[in-house]
């Protein structure tokens, strides 16, 4: 359990176990290693085992690490899997590949102009707050079609995704199987849903994308 890299072909097994027993027909499941808080000595061993996918939730925690290990290893993808200021976004554009929590207008005129200004297209997600929670981040669900529709149609960003964090204390195939039906009445074709806990039963409600921390990383000592 303390080995990230041994972790790491654990939990890949299990997703390809979900896979089977999911009779889905779509793409692979991506997996996003969450490596926030935890340094290069334990980032390393994951990118040693040829892993390259990776999410971080601050931007200016990533600044520190990324940069370096970008161009020590190809072919990283980096996903921002955290609040974005819009004051940050430029960083963020500089650095990450995949922004997973557009939730707001503002951020999504920023994206669309910082993109532009700096030559770069980031995959963008639109994070979904399910479970209309107040202290978290996310569009709530009555409001999703008409965000889609404004990125699309009026900053003609390109939305890949929706994301969604269930709500600690509920059932999280609730959630996981509303995200899926915002996504396909709004043609969205990636989901990124699971965590360490329940990557398995969102594999199960079609996640594309699943977002593991714990199970790879071990245990996030408080900062
Ligand atoms: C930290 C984090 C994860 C990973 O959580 P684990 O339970 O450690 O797997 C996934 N998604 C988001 C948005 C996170 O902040």
């Amino acid at each position: 359990m303390n080995d990230p890299a041994q972790n790491l072909l654990d939990v890949k097994d299990k997703i390809e176990k979900a896979v089977e027993t999911s009779a889905r027909v779509s793409d692979p499941v991506t997996l996003v290693a969450v490596s926030k808080v935890h340094d290069r000595s334990r980032i390393e061993p994951v990118l040693k085992a040829g892993h390259r996918v990776f999410g971080e939730n601050r931007v200016q925690e990533a600044q520190q690490k990324w940069p370096a290990l970008k161009s020590d290893y190809d072919g990283v993808e980096l996903h921002l899997i955290g609040p974005l200021q819009t004051n940050k976004v430029k960083e963020a554009v500089a650095l990450f590949d995949v922004i997973q929590t557009l939730d707001r207008e503002k951020l999504a005129r920023k994206l669309a102009s910082e993109m532009a200004t700096q030559d770069r297209s980031l995959k963008l997600f639109i994070q979904v707050n399910t479970g209309e929670e107040a202290q978290k981040a996310g569009v709530f669900p009555k409001d999703v079609d008409t965000f889609v529709a404004l990125c699309r149609d009026q900053l003609e960003l390109q939305i890949e995704g929706l994301m969604c964090i269930p709500p600690v204390d509920e059932e999280p195939a609730l959630h996981f199987m509303l995200l899926e039906k915002m996504a396909k009445r709004n043609n969205i074709k990636n989901l990124s849903m699971g965590m360490s806990a329940d990557f398995e039963a969102a594999i199960a409600f079609g996640a594309s994308h699943v977002r593991v921390g714990t199970a790879i990383f071990g245990e996030r000592s408080p900062i």
